[in-house]
């Protein structure tokens, strides 16, 4: 892939006058500064910006609440009873899954946790679990604590694997290498779908082939990956899958968050799992005390614990209905434009103060560039921050910058590099 990029401002306007999805930063607020001009936010990685849309969503739940109590379980405008059911179709097509594989649910990390229940079953020959270097500490806290539930010692029974030395990424034969070398003694390979710190997008079918050819079980956590990169765990045979919905998929902090699980495992009603009136079987559901026999339902529904807070659900409604009217082809297009718009401009800055670590081919990367900052970071963060930049800071010195397809311009990518460029010396 290459084009044509000029350095020039009025560059930058062309090609938000040329972009097919310009008008989609119209449906989202953008947060301003004092004097009112907005800032230019790249977040979304970390915070997803608020659809316009939520607020109707919302007040009409309330509405319903306030005017029908319970009945809105059957006679709401959107029935609650069924409201989870209406992100299967969105969200399978979102991660490349199957309706009846996908759940929305919990959060990610309780997920984590859930999926763990089911696919985490060590035993003494094989109890190991393979994860990347650096892994989100929620992830690592995930399975440091329930390597010691089943009675084994992190040291021992968490393999990772890194960047080689004086590389960022993690190469892919490297992982192959762990996972065909210790495969007997993995019982799972669990991995971010992108790297939450460089972008990195992993090679997941791939990697999902190393892993079934060694027995090992394969989830990954899609958290900066949902809405981001093209996803096909079906076909991928993936086992499991987590994401949450606040990042790229602008559901509102704390959203709930998404599941994937293979129909080869979902329709298996035997697994092991933590269950709870919702994931029962829903013809038995309520007879309450007089079926005390927890019945699974199949498929990734299987899984749900509690009812599902209808309240919560509304901002989910609002973006995953602008996720399904763009669709991921074309929000993949803009994004690839936009990151490798970016990737120009930083290039063109000779600094020794920073480089890019995220991959440089679009295929192995998001909507992401992470630059390691060698010389005062923190400070170079506020110098973006003083002229309206907004990013993300990993401690001890990764700058993360996100320019997001739904809402950010070509023009934002210019103001960033124009900061990164004024503050480029070493000193
Ligand atoms: C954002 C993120 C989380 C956050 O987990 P929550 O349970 O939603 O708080 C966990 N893991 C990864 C990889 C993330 O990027």
């Amino acid at each position: 892939m290459s084009y044509d990029f000029r350095p020039d401002e009025a560059y930058a306007w062309q090609l938000d006058a040329d972009d097919p999805l310009a008008g989609y930063r119209e449906q989202f607020h953008i947060p301003q500064r004092p004097d009112g001009s907005e800032i230019v936010y790249f977040l979304g990685n970390s915070l997803g910006l608020q659809p316009k849309r939520v607020r109707a969503l919302m007040d009409q739940e309330l509405s319903d609440w306030a005017g029908l109590g319970v009945d809105a379980y059957f006679e709401g405008t959107r029935p609650w009873y069924s409201y989870q059911e209406r992100f299967r179709e969105i969200g399978a097509r979102l991660v490349g899954a199957k309706p009846n594989e996908v759940v929305t649910m919990n959060s990610l990390t309780v997920n984590l946790h859930l999926m763990m229940v089911t696919f985490y079953r060590p035993t003494k020959a094989r109890h190991k679990i393979l994860m990347e270097d650096a892994a989100f500490p929620s992830d690592t806290y995930a399975v440091k604590t329930q390597l010691g539930y089943h009675g084994y010692d992190p040291a021992e029974a968490l393999l990772i694997v890194k960047p080689r030395p004086g590389e960022h990424i993690i190469r892919t034969e490297d992982i192959e290498q762990q996972i065909t070398h210790n495969g007997e003694q993995i019982a799972l390979v669990l991995l971010g779908g992108v790297n939450f710190l460089t972008g990195q997008v992993f090679d997941m079918p791939r990697i999902a082939v190393a892993a079934r050819r060694q027995g090992c079980v394969v989830g990954y956590d899609l958290a900066h990956a949902a809405g981001n990169v093209p996803l096909q765990l079906h076909d991928w045979k993936v086992d499991f899958a987590v994401w949450c919905n606040y990042k790229y998929l602008n559901s509102g902090p704390g959203a709930l968050a998404g599941c994937f699980i293979h129909e080869m495992h979902g329709h298996n009603l035997d697994l092991p799992r933590f269950g709870g009136w919702w994931g029962n079987d829903p013809d038995t559901r309520f007879m309450m005390h007089l079926q005390p026999q927890f019945i699974p339902q199949g498929g990734a529904d299987g899984w749900q614990i509690s009812s599902p807070p209808i309240l919560a659900m509304a901002p989910i409604a609002a973006s995953y209905e602008l996720f399904d009217e763009v669709g991921m082809p074309a929000l993949r297009r803009k994004s690839e434009l936009l990151t490798g718009y970016m990737q120009y401009l930083i290039d063109r800055i000779p600094s020794r103060r920073f480089e890019v670590i995220t991959p440089r081919e679009p295929a192995w990367r998001g909507c992401q560039i992470s630059l390691l900052v060698h010389d005062r970071p923190e400070e170079l963060l506020a110098a973006l921050k003083a002229d309206g930049v907004v990013c993300d800071f990993r401690q001890p010195n990764v700058i993360r910058a996100a320019p997001v397809p739904f809402y950010n311009t070509f023009h934002d990518v210019w103001i960033f590099t124009q900061v990164l460029a004024r503050h480029q010396r070493t000193r």
